[in-house]
């Protein structure tokens, strides 16, 4: 028996990273996924490794949303729950963010999240109810300096998960955010996008950075925050749950040290 036997589940930006994860946990208990991203090419070959279904998604536009609710509704029956994954992070000060960028971010992280729950819930609803888990982030919850506009967007992903568990509880859907702290994935580790790069040089520094600055003393890797992002989907382990940001850090905002 697997723990989302039955369910048919959307993960955005599953071609890679925490949604690849998702998606590859997620079919190993037993749900039907759909793997949404703009990387056709990857998300392609990680839906057919599963035997899932791959669709082009590009989370900011509302009429790719219709597009990828049809077909899995097509190859599926129903939706019965989703991921909010998909997201893209810019470093920059404030003062010196172009608009352009900080909308970008802002319609990938943001307006992607509230499409996706536009689009889905009255899918979920129909099929009788189901789950919303949206990947927000630790900058949901705590200041981050030099990336304010990924910030701004993940305190509203917080914000949207808050409402839409209010509004949606009536309908039998459950809707939590994922609060991830630094996860070593193409995000926090771009070396692994480059072909050139030094993976081992890069792990290093990596593994040095987050020895100090996290308590558990290492970076998240995608597979726990997967692990997360499943108990809140699975109606048998988080059934009294909504409305919430789950917080998987490795302890880097229990509290500050001056030792
Ligand atoms: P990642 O960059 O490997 O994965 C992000 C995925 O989103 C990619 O597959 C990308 O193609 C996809 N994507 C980007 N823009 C898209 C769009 N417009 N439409 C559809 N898909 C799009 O990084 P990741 O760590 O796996 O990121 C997953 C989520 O976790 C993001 O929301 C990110 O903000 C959040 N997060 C990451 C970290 C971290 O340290 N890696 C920490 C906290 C939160």
């Amino acid at each position: 028996m697997g723990k989302l036997d039955g369910r048919v589940v959307l993960v955005t930006g599953a071609a890679r990273g925490q949604g690849e994860q998702e998606a590859r946990l997620f079919t190993e208990e037993g749900a039907k996924v759909v793997l949404a991203d703009v990387l056709d090419g990857q998300g392609e070959a990680v839906a057919e490794e599963l035997g899932g279904l791959y669709v082009h998604l590009d989370v900011g536009s509302a009429d790719d949303w219709g597009r990828a609710v049809a077909e899995a509704k097509a190859a599926y029956g129903k939706i019965d729950g989703l991921v909010n994954n998909a997201g893209i992070l810019r470093f920059n000060e404030l003062v010196s963010t172009p608009l352009d960028e900080f909308q970008q971010i802002v319609r990938v992280n943001q307006v992607g999240t509230f499409l996706g729950i536009k689009h889905v819930a009255p899918q979920i609803a129909a099929a009788g109810g189901g789950s919303i888990v949206n990947t927000a982030s630790y900058a949901g919850v705590t200041g981050m300096a030099y990336v304010g506009a990924y910030t701004a967007t993940k305190h509203a992903v917080v914000g949207l998960t808050r409402v839409a568990a209010m509004e949606l509880a009536g309908q039998g859907i459950r809707v939590n955010a994922v609060c991830p702290g630094a996860i070593d994935t193409a995000m926090s580790n771009p070396a692994q996008l480059d072909p050139e790069a030094d993976t081992e040089e890069a792990a290093r520094a990596l593994g040095e950075l987050y020895r100090k600055l996290v308590p558990l003393g290492r970076v998240g890797r995608p597979q726990e925050v997967a692990r997360l992002a499943l108990f809140l989907t699975a109606e048998d382990e988080s059934s009294y749950i909504t409305g919430q940001p789950f917080v998987i850090d490795g302890g880097w905002l229990a509290g500050v040290s001056v030792l």
